[in-house]
């Protein structure tokens, strides 16, 4: 069986994708049975045979708790997220992929996927199951006559940003370059460009998936029709995802872009703007927007504004956003976009630790800015956030994609998020404050994104109205079983 060895020191643990590694061909690894847990949560045994067979069918590593390398990959983004699987396959191609997904159907196996391991609930890895490691599958390749880029399933957003910038093409991904491109893309797909080109989803044009019968399937509008559909914001519940195909733009390698920052005395002007012109600016602006708390300036509202457009336009459509009162601090300017990308990765580096509430805000009222003002707390982990939609993204219907949330104003998060270990009295605390405050600000929001709420599967029927009875009917053909839960579940019905 292959055997991995990780480089860690110039990382640090919880930076999973970008390890450097090497393989040792150890002659004899003693395997014995393995306790592991079913996908019904029940216990199971898995023989040493089998373990070892698997092992043996695949181009990548299979890690097993003790061996270099496992404790690595089990680490997801979130700090907070400790789970051991019994097995970890470290995939390098479909087949791999596709002996793993058998593997694990044939003994009803918990499995867990993970891309970027970004899922904030820590959906990538599972306790006692087996994980499928996507993360070394991650080339990209842009067509550039095409005006498209495939990219594999482990791909992370700044893999594909900085290849497509190369040849002045991009495509909407997320705003932290080491978020998983198949995680964020399956389940929707917000970023700094989305008002122009639409979601990640509305860009994705094909993919490679391994659905859990084993078999890998090419999906487009021509082949698979409704399993692309179903790709397009039903999230991780259709198989393994191998390579995802994008449409991408021309776009000038230089946006313009910085933050316009508001002293809290400002703040209920600044987010009343937001009210009332979010929903109708250029589809080459985009305004994320976050109160906090800054070290120097105390609590404050700023405005992350990206123009995408022809840069001799940007000073025109950012004027009203700068006449809203007096900035403390205004960073906009012309920079590459590739770069800009990154600019949140270190602030959210790996092993960060997040509690967080979010939904979408349709109708953007004075009684909501009212309440943030009210509900914002002065803290440095804390934050409300409006990550925003419309433009491209609302001009699409709710059918058109199985991601259905095309009247979002913005997605309202709250949270926090703080680096160094908390006692547990510290987390609790904070995980409380959050629930509370949502308890106040939940009531304006309308259906969540699945995304950054992959646990509320109670609601997930509700919240994708009218798609869902249509992903039912792929879920019940591609994955009659439940293989694929640990995600927004889509439940089947046969
Ligand atoms: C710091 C941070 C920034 C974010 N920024 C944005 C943003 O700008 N825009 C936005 O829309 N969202 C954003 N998100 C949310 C993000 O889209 C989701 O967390 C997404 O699921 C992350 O995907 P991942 O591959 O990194 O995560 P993982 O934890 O690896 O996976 C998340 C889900 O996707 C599944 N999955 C992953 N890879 C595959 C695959 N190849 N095939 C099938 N299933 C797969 C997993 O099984 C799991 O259910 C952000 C999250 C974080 C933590």
């Amino acid at each position: 069986m292959k055997r991995r060895e990780f480089c860690l020191s110039a990382l640090g643990a919880g930076v999973a994708a970008a390890a450097p590694a090497r393989y040792i061909f150890a002659d004899s690894h003693s395997i014995t049975d393995l306790p592991a847990v079913t996908s019904a949560g029940g216990e199971t045994t898995l023989e040493a045979a089998a373990i070892t067979e698997l092992g043996d069918s695949m181009r990548g590593a299979l890690l097993l708790s003790g061996d270099d390398g496992y404790d690595h990959a089990r680490a997801v983004w979130n700090g907070m997220i400790d789970r051991n699987p019994a097995l970890i396959a470290r995939c390098e191609g479909a087949a791999d992929v596709s002996h793993a997904l058998t593997f694990a159907r044939e003994r009803d196996l918990l499995v867990s996927v993970r891309g970027g391991g970004h899922s904030i609930s820590g959906k990538s890895v599972c306790e006692g199951g087996l994980m499928i490691d996507m993360s070394d599958m991650n080339s990209v390749r842009i067509d550039q006559s095409g005006g498209t880029a495939r990219a594999d399933g482990g791909c992370l957003e700044g893999h594909i940003d900085r290849e497509a910038a190369l040849l002045g093409l991009a495509t909407t991904g997320g705003i932290v370059s080491h978020t998983g491109a198949a995680g964020l893309t399956l389940g929707g797909g917000f970023g700094r460009i989305c008002r122009k080109y639409g979601m990640a989803c509305d860009n994705l044009i094909g993919a490679d998936i391994v659905t859990p019968n084993g078999q890998l399937r090419h999906v487009s509008d021509e082949d698979n029709a409704d399993l692309m559909w179903a790709l397009r914001g039903g999230g991780s519940n259709f198989g393994v995802v191998t390579a995802l195909e994008y449409r991408l733009y021309p776009q000038s390698t230089t946006v313009v872009a910085g933050d316009v920052v508001f002293a809290w005395k400002d703040a209920r002007d600044a987010l009343m703007f937001y009210a009332e012109h979010g929903a109708d600016m250029p589809d080459e602006l985009n305004l994320n927007v976050i109160a906090r708390t800054l070290p120097d300036t105390g609590p404050v509202v700023a405005f992350e504004a990206v123009w995408c457009g022809d840069p001799a336009k940007a000073d025109a459509a950012l004027a009203p956003l700068r006449a809203v009162g007096n900035p403390v601090s205004d960073t906009i300017a012309a920079v590459p976009y590739a770069k800009f990308q990154t600019r949140g990765d270190n602030s959210n580096r790996h092993g960060i630790r997040m509690y967080m509430k979010s939904s979408f805000v349709n109708d953007f009222t004075p009684e909501l800015v009212d309440e943030v003002i009210d509900v914002h707390r002065e803290s440095p982990t804390y934050a409300i956030f409006f990550m925003q939609s419309g433009g491209a993204v609302n001009r699409r219907s709710p059918g058109d994609t199985a991601y259905p949330y095309r009247s979002a104003h913005s997605n309202m998060m709250v949270w926090h998020q703080w680096h160094d270990m908390e006692s547990p009295d510290e987390r609790e605390a904070r995980i409380a404050q959050v629930r509370e405050d949502w308890a106040r600000l939940q009531k304006f929001t309308h259906g969540f994104y699945v995304n950054l709420n992959d646990e509320d599967t109670a609601r997930t029927h509700t919240n994708y109205g009218a798609n869902y009875e249509r992903l039912v009917r792929v879920k019940n053909q591609y994955d009659p079983t439940n293989l694929m839960r640990l995600n927004a579940n889509i439940k089947p019905t046969v």
